[in-house]
């Protein structure tokens, strides 16, 4: 079955936060100002089992989903991942699994695991090379070295590429730019520059931040002159771009300056399992509800159907100065990106 939304937009991926807790606090998702000791993260019951998502996963394929992200929080925190893995790969329907993490709990054993029980990609999180920008970025003091490391046990263990994601803001690491790029150029892996979104409303999130996908890619090609690259696939988030000396490719994420809403084919599920049509959402349906109320299959399958026959969603693409400040907003932590 392909299921469209109201603006003609098929259901074709879904990203599947197992918890809401990260060790991390990154300054633009869970700043430790407020996110501290005292902060209620969702109790243990009230998280989706294995069970569950597996039994939702099933349901999302028949309605046309074909792509799985497992993200968080920080989804490695979540006991036995693995397992999860081994559980979602078999599901009729399903051609990919991915994993967004910060990598600072992947070991190689871990990798290889992961890669065994059936997750296709790997995408980790690293911000800058050097540690006093990165350690201050992801408000832990957690050292470069063993992100780097982690990138190289994922694609040791046959998850390369691996994509790395960089978050770009301004005045915090938008001077790591050219090192980045320079660290990443011809290992194969893929850097991944991302535009500093207004997800939420607890990270400060301000226009004057945002680095554009323009001045980096301009930088970028002063350095290493870059050409454009098809996309893999329609709806691509990231756009391509290939170094002209054969160093690569990196990709750039433009949700501010250059939305993709037009082509957003992507459902949100909660660690609490409850189903978001967009990264800024305020409110997401209660399906754990049904799940543990004894629902059938036909009548989770018809809620699911129905919430994205109904979405009209494209935030990214109104959005204005006062929506990103005034609107209350899932956080990126609760929803993954
Ligand atoms: N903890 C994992 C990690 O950091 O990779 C997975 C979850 S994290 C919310 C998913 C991605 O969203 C990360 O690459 C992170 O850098 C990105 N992200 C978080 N907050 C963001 C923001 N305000 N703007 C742009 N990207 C953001
Ligand atoms: Fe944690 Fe990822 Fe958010 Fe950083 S971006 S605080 S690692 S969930
Ligand atoms: Fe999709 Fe919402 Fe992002 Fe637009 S703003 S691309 S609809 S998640």
């Amino acid at each position: 079955m392909n299921t469209r939304d109201e603006l003609g937009r098929a259901l074709h991926d879904l990203r599947i936060s197992v918890t809401d807790r990260c060790n991390f606090r990154c300054t633009y998702c869970m700043p430790r100002e407020l996110f501290g000791a005292d902060h209620a993260f969702l109790p243990r019951a009230s998280l989706l089992s294995f069970d569950e998502i597996a039994r939702l996963t099933r349901l999302f394929a028949g309605l046309g989903v074909r792509k799985l992200r497992l993200t968080g929080g920080e989804p490695l925190v979540r006991r036995d991942l693995g397992q999860l893995v081994a559980m979602l790969a078999p599901t009729h329907g399903i051609e990919d699994i991915s994993l967004t993490t910060n990598g600072s709990l992947l070991s190689r054993e871990k990798a290889e695991r992961l890669r065994k029980a059936g997750l296709k990609r790997i995408t980790i999180s690293l911000d800058a090379l050097d540690d006093a920008t990165f350690k201050a970025m992801n408000g832990v003091g957690f050292p470069v070295a063993k992100v780097l490391a982690a990138i190289d046990h994922a694609a040791a263990a046959g998850l390369a590429p691996v994509k790395v994601n960089m978050v770009v803001r301004r005045g915090a690491n938008d001077q790591a730019i050219e090192a980045m790029a320079e660290h990443f150029r011809g290992t194969g892996q893929i850097l991944r520059f991302i535009e500093f979104m207004d997800v939420g409303t607890t990270n400060g999130w301000r226009l004057d931040e945002v680095v554009t996908a323009k001045e980096i890619l301009a930088r970028i090609d002063a350095r290493w002159p870059i050409e454009q690259a098809p996309p893999n696939y329609p709806g691509e988030v990231a756009v391509r771009w290939r170094y002209r000396d054969g160093g690569g490719e990196i990709g750039v994420i433009a949700s501010v300056t250059r939305p993709f809403c037009g082509g957003c084919t992507r459902a949100r599920l909660s660690a609490e399992g409850r189903l978001y049509t967009c990264l800024f959402a305020a409110t997401g349906a209660d399906l754990r509800g049904m799940l543990r109320g004894g629902a059938s299959d036909e009548a989770i399958t018809g809620k699911l159907a129905a919430v994205w026959h109904v979405r009209r969603d494209r935030y990214s693409e109104l959005r204005t100065a006062a929506t990103a400040a005034g609107r209350k907003k899932i956080e990126m932590s609760y929803i993954g990106g």
